[in-house]
């Protein structure tokens, strides 16, 4: 079980599905490795961290491949 704390110090609960707002198209998207992107990134922060979607990455990837 996770909680995250808002901007009003509530804390919320959450065991189903995050959803991440990509900083690219604005698009939400599911985020289905949650933990795996939190154990791989020591700065990790939900407000903070910023997580593409799949097509955005997938782009970002060609640029720099
Ligand atoms: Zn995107």
């Amino acid at each position: 079980m996770f909680y995250i704390k808002d901007n009003h110090d509530n804390f919320i609960g959450f065991t189903g599905e995050v959803y991440a707002q990509c900083p690219e198209c604005g698009k939400l998207h599911l985020i289905d490795d949650i933990v795996e992107i939190i154990q791989e990134s020591p700065d990790f922060s939900f407000y903070g961290t910023r997580i593409y979607c799949e097509e955005c990455s997938e782009a970002y990837r060609k640029v720099f491949d």
